[in-house]
């Protein structure tokens, strides 16, 4: 088999052995993939401090005809992300992204969409834009790319989006607003959701990319977003990401 190249991030490396480790990435050519690198614990020539999660690496690999681990020949860092790693509030971020990744991803599935907006978001962090936006706006176009798209373009039912209508609330279930006078039922899994925060999260579904930044959230919508996407994780993965309680105790006041 021949040797292919991809951009990839590294989620997750393991050792397997003495020598070698096996290294999960999320890749621009292929979507998630895991591959075998041998002698990566002995070999400081080829893949020393590269194989570190959040790496974004130009990957040389051929596909196994036994396995489905890749074998990966070798590793070129296009970007290691060093601050990710020396400041704490940004490690539990882009930890919280990459377990994002390995949980609603699955192998040989290519998105280069989504590809770029894990680097887009690793990039962010690394330039000090404030982590807990990041990580918003990160995750309500992930799930938009996962076909999971909330609806907060107004109440599911009336479809109304006005101060008359408070209080609103986010149903999990539902994937969408409900408002005040709709909401006669008491349902489980209903977020309560402020105006200024779905219209902000509903801004950020349909921003282009490269003005994703200039969206601004106060500490009662980050707050919010944060719970209510949380809970919507929670709800359509039927598990608990790991990461984010470490990402919400780390969240600094200011940013
Ligand atoms: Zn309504």
């Amino acid at each position: 088999m021949s040797l292919q190249q991809t951009l990839a991030v590294v989620l997750q490396v393991m050792d397997h052995g003495d020598a070698d480790k096996i290294v999960t990435c999320y890749s621009e050519n292929l979507g998630k993939l895991s591959g075998i690198a041998k002698g990566a614990k002995r070999s400081k020539k080829r893949f020393v401090n590269k194989l570190e999660p959040f790496s974004l690496l130009d990957l040389s690999y051929e596909e196994s005809r036994t396995s489905s681990l890749m074998r990966i020949d070798q590793a070129e860092l296009v970007s290691a992300f060093p601050t990710l790693r020396s400041n704490y509030h940004r490690y539990t971020a882009a930890t919280l992204l990459c377990e994002q990744m390995l949980q609603w991803t699955r192998e040989h599935d290519a998105d280069p969409d989504l590809f770029a907006l894990l680097r887009w978001a690793l990039t962010n962090l690394e330039q000090g834009q404030p982590a807990f936006a990041t990580v918003i706006l990160f995750e309500i176009r992930m799930l938009d790319l996962l076909g999971y798209k909330p609806d907060l373009s107004g109440c599911l039912r009336c479809g109304h989006l006005t101060p008359a209508q408070r209080p609103y609330h986010f149903s999990t279930s539902r994937s969408g607003l409900i408002c005040k006078a709709c909401n006669r039922e008491t349902e489980h899994g209903q977020v309560p959701v402020s105006l200024e925060t779905a219209r902000l999260l509903h801004a950020a579904q349909h921003m282009a990319g490269n003005k994703l930044d200039r969206l601004h959230f106060s500490p009662d919508a980050v707050r919010e977003s944060l719970t209510l996407l949380r809970r919507y994780d929670h709800h359509l993965l039927q598990r608990e990401i790991n990461s984010w309680p470490h990402f919400l105790a780390s969240l600094p006041l200011a940013g």
